[in-house]
């Protein structure tokens, strides 16, 4: 198997009947750049940049910040590169800023919510970014996103910095794609609103699975309710799919389900444009994708989405395609 998938390296992924989706790899650091190569993967999905910000005593500058950006995106050589504005809270602590303690982190002063109130802290990345878009094919992405209103105040302030920057001088692509993480329910429900709005969506299925079931993703005792084939989470996934391409939008996904072999093939008949996934997952994804017609795909989904449990749709999947 090993052989059969390093074939398929250098090519674009393809189901059977020739249809084109982008497999991307999410990383953490710039380190992981060469994981991403030697795995062929097509773009990255997801650069969480939260460890810039994590093991260390004082938030990181704007240069070097822009540093690390630069560096992936001009790595990548003009491939799609979507990096993702702080998403710290819930389970990632920075011991420095001193927050309070919460009851409930994860649904707390998280990501968005507390950039837009320390909106130093995010004005400072904001820039980096912007400055290093002028290097490569760089797309900015917005974790959390509840509300429109939260992604038309976070898309402000990327403006307001953008304007600055174009003021003094500095180069900025003038083509940056701005998208969300669709990773709280209320989001998927407005996602026709939005795709008005945004150049893109990636589902943050990790997320949410947790809020879609109320189920923590780090709590052993409720991870039975933690399903990720729950028809109700793939009629949510559906539903942003076709909102964004209803307003000729993509959508992708950079949760752990996009690389989930029993996953992708009801995602690739749901119509997920990109599919972002740890760097080993790429060439397995791959050589499942490129045995599966988009047809038969498209005709699992739909009978997955009639299913009544998770259960149910687990084993229409493996009959049918594994
Ligand atoms: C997600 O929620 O699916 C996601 C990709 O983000 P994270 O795992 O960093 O919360
Ligand atoms: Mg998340």
């Amino acid at each position: 198997k090993k052989k059969e998938w390093a074939k398929l390296k250098n090519e674009l992924s393809k189901s059977k009947d020739g249809v084109h989706v982008e497999l991307a790899a999410n990383i953490g650091t710039p380190n992981d750049l060469e994981g991403v190569k030697n795995n062929g993967a097509e773009g990255i999905g997801l650069y969480r940049t939260e460890f810039l910000y994590m093991g260390r005593d004082e938030l990181p500058t704007e240069e070097e910040q822009f540093e690390a950006y630069k560096k992936v995106v001009e790595d990548m050589d003009g491939k799609p590169v979507v990096i993702r504005t702080l998403d710290i809270g819930g389970d990632k602590e920075l011991p420095y800023l001193d927050l309070p303690k919460e009851m409930n982190p994860f649904l707390g002063f998280r990501a968005i919510r507390l950039c837009l109130e320390k909106d130093d802290i995010f004005r400072t990345q904001l820039r980096a970014l912007l400055r290093a878009s002028a290097f490569g094919n760089l797309k900015i992405m917005f974790p959390m996103i509840a509300t429109l209103d939260e992604f038309r105040q976070a898309k402000a302030l990327l403006e307001e910095e953008q304007e600055k920057l174009t003021k003094e001088g500095t180069e900025v692509s003038d083509s940056i794609e701005l998208g969300i993480m669709v990773e709280i329910p209320s989001t998927a429900v407005m996602a026709p609103q939005f795709a008005k709005e945004v150049d893109f969506f990636s589902i943050g299925t990790n997320d949410l699975i947790q809020y879609t079931m109320a189920a923590d993703r780090m709590n052993e005792q409720v991870s039975y309710l933690y399903q990720p084939y729950n028809p109700a989470i793939l009629r949510l996934v559906k539903m942003v799919i076709d909102a964004s391409h209803a307003e000729g939008k993509w959508t992708g996904m950079c949760g752990e389900m996009a690389g989930d072999e029993t996953a992708i093939p009801l995602l690739l008949g749901l119509g997920l444009d990109e599919f972002s996934m740890s760097a080993t997952s790429v060439l397995p994804a791959r050589s499942q994708i490129s045995q599966i017609t988009k047809e038969e795909a498209e005709k699992a989904a739909e009978k997955a989405l009639q299913l009544n449990t998770a259960e149910e749709v687990k084993q229409l999947v493996e009959k049918t395609f594994l």
